[in-house]
């Protein structure tokens, strides 16, 4: 029996806690792929469309709702749309890679409800006041929006329980070796790799 779907790798945490870089590290390990998600956040000046989101507008969107074409959906802080795409399952699947999913909390719980056996990291920075610093440090948000990422933060942080790993970024280095880490050791559990165990067995006549 080949598995129906690819290993996936949750990875959420408050907006400014680092967790972009962290799922960069995660993609650097051979054999893992990006979901690209859809949003109706407009772009950054930095963002080009197709490489870490597809920009789409709020009538396309509910358009992919309808036709059931995501794997999970959320409002985020209430405002924008964002969605995993069902496709970059069968995607990841052909490709024989692990698929990395950045995404909200919200988002996550539906993707552990659907897929079981997704591995869910919680990325934490070390504080609150570390995490407004490096909010402001990317200069990227009104005084308002900030506002609502760091109450969105501290709402978010109570879910950390629903995860099955917290990986706290106060070191990068440190952060990204355990995020790596948790990628790899999620791909040696037995129930993923059962198939290869038996055809090991059979070699030795068993
Ligand atoms: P940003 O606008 O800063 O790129 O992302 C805002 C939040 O949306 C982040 O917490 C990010 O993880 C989350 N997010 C990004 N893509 C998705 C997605 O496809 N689904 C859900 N549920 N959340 C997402």
């Amino acid at each position: 029996m080949s598995p129906t779907e690819p290993l996936v790798l949750i990875v959420s945490g408050p907006s400014g806690s680092g967790k972009s870089t962290l799922v960069q590290k995660i993609l650097e390990l051979p054999g893992t792929m990006l979901a690209v998600s859809s949003t109706t956040r407009p772009p950054r000046k930095t963002e080009s469309n197709g490489k870490w989101y597809n920009f789409v507008s709020e009538v396309e969107f509910q358009q992919m709702v309808q036709r059931g074409e995501f794997l999970e959906y959320a409002q985020v802080f209430g405002k924008n749309w964002y969605g995993t795409p069902l496709k970059s399952l069968g995607e990841a699947l052909q490709q024989k890679k692990d698929l990395v999913l950045e995404i909200d909390v919200q988002g996550a719980l539906q993707v552990k409800q659907k897929l079981p056996g997704a591995i869910a990291v919680f990325v934490m920075p070390p504080s609150c006041a570390d995490l407004e610093v490096r909010i402001r440090e990317r200069g990227q948000d009104s005084e308002d929006e900030i506002r609502r990422r760091l109450e969105r933060a501290r709402q978010e942080m109570l879910s950390y329980s629903s995860y099955d790993f917290a990986v706290v970024n106060d070191d990068l280095e440190r952060a990204g070796r355990e995020v790596q880490a948790i990628a790899l050791s999620s791909r040696c559990r037995v129930a993923r790799t059962e198939e290869h165990i038996r055809e090991i067995l059979k070699s030795f006549g068993g």
